[in-house]
C-alpha cells in the first residue's frame, strides 16, 4: 500500500508572481489572508516594472 499521509496540513496558495504554490508559514500567521507571494523576491518581481523585451 502506498503512503497517503501528508507531511503537514498547512494551507497553501499559489504565488501571485511565479504561480507556484507555497505553504503557510508561522511568520504569516496573522497576515496569511494578505500574503500573495511566496517570497520577498517574488513580491519585488511583481512590484517592479518589467521592461519590454527587445527580442523574444
Ligand atoms: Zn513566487
Amino acid at each position: 500500500m502506498a503512503k497517503m499521509r501528508k507531511k503537514s496540513d498547512l494551507p497553501t496558495k499559489p504565488c501571485a508572481a511565479c504561480g507556484r504554490p507555497f505553504a503557510w508559514r508561522k511568520a504569516w500567521a496573522k497576515v496569511w489572508d494578505d500574503v500573495r507571494y511566496c517570497s520577498d523576491r517574488c513580491r519585488k518581481e511583481k512590484g517592479k516594472v518589467t521592461p519590454p523585451h527587445p527580442k523574444g
